[in-house]
């Protein structure tokens, strides 16, 4: 798989803001990369700079080895000319044109017989789930139906490069989880290299191979979703990542050894650290979904009071107080755990991710 898109030390100011610093980022053929970020992040902005819509004011950007923009040297390709096919938010639907007018409009410029548009624009429907609404006009159409007309008319063409913009915001939970499963189809079957800007993490792991995580302007980490889950960089994208929050808990390197010696507010606890953070402070990253309970008292157990049991169907959130310590626990299905009275908190030293307190960086 050679590199599709590729950014250098790309940097983008509005107003003599800084909204994007010194960005690289490379983009492998076929991969579905997704921008992940709180709003005003800058991942519309990284988007548009890629699809040409915005011109950096620093750095290159390069699309499938041409140099579409240098920034130093005010080199800059036009939109259409990158071979690159859009989804934004807010794309504006060709309003004079019905919904099979709009999606076969791409097909005719590329002069493919009418049979063919025929069926091609009929499975585009069907995937998006929109045949009934083929002869309306894009006025008659709901904001969540307008996006999948949108998506419909972008992959008809079976684009190389698809950018979308949080394609799927104005849908209802369930169509979006149906349209989740059709991105993820088309990607499998056409190989497409797509590009996709969301702030729902949900969204970002379940449907990307990588995710690229914004921070005021800053690409802080890239990663597939496992090793985002499993090892977020810093504390701030521990933070952002996970539902409920991670729980954080401050700590400082006692001892070292084989395991090394953690002081913390939960006790003293052994865990294995490839680094030399000797006499850091530290802060413990423990996943809810990590933390097992135990009604009765068993060996290396942190006792806890429940504060309260948070019951939601398959599964329950139970928050936990140990001193001045707040944590928060999530079990699969139902649990009966009494207010007020202690459980024995147990956790893999393996699971636990340990960051520096200063920097916020993960100690590997
Ligand atoms: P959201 O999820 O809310 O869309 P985002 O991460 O996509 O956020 P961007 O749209 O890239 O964020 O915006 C990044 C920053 O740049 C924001 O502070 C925004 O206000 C600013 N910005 C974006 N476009 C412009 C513009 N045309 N003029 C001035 N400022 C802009």
């Amino acid at each position: 798989m050679g590199t599709m898109i590729q950014l250098q030390q790309v940097g983008k100011t509005f107003d003599g803001n800084h909204v994007l610093n010194n960005v690289n980022l490379t983009i492998q053929e076929g991969d579905f990369m997704t921008f992940l970020g709180p709003s005003g992040c800058g991942k519309t902005t990284t988007l548009r700079i890629i699809a040409g819509l915005e011109q950096p004011n620093a750095g290159i950007v390069t699309i499938s080895g041409n140099i579409v923009d240098n920034a130093a040297l005010h080199q800059h390709t036009a939109p259409g000319d990158r071979g690159l096919s859009l989804v934004f938010q807010s794309y504006a639907l060709w309003p004079h044109m019905t919904v099979y007018e709009n999606i076969a409009f791409g097909l005719s410029i590329k002069k493919l017989g009418k049979p063919d548009i025929k069926h091609k624009v009929e499975e585009s429907l069907e995937k998006m789930r929109i045949r009934e609404l083929k002869d309306r006009y894009p006025s008659e159409l709901s904001g969540g139906q307008q996006q999948r007309v949108a998506i419909a008319r972008a992959i008809v063409t079976e684009p190389t490069i698809l950018l979308l913009d949080e394609p799927l915001s104005n849908l209802d939970a369930k169509l979006r989880i149906e349209m989740r499963a059709e991105l993820k189809r088309l990607h499998r079957d056409l190989k497409t290299t797509i590009i996709y800007v969301t702030h729902d993490q949900v969204e970002a792991l379940t449907l990307s191979t990588k995710i690229a995580v914004f921070f005021k302007g800053q690409l802080v980490q890239v990663d597939t979703p496992r090793g985002l889950y499993r090892n977020p960089a810093t504390l701030e994208v521990a933070d952002f990542i996970g539902n409920p929050s991670i729980n954080f808990v401050p700590a400082s390197i006692a001892k070292a050894g084989e395991l090394w010696q953690i002081q913390s507010e939960l006790g003293l606890l052994h865990l294995p650290l490839q680094d030399k953070p000797y006499g850091d402070e530290v802060v413990l990253a423990l996943k809810p979904e990590d933390l097992h309970l135990s009604e009765v008292p068993i060996p290396g157990g942190i006792p806890c009071q429940i504060y309260s049991v948070f019951p939601a169907g398959s599964e329950t959130l139970i928050q936990l107080q140990h001193g001045e310590v707040t944590l928060m626990a999530k079990t699969i299905g139902e649990a009966d755990f009494e207010t007020d009275s202690t459980v024995w908190v147990t956790f893999p030293s393996e699971k636990v991710n340990v960051y520096n307190r200063k920097s916020g960086s993960l100690i590997p």
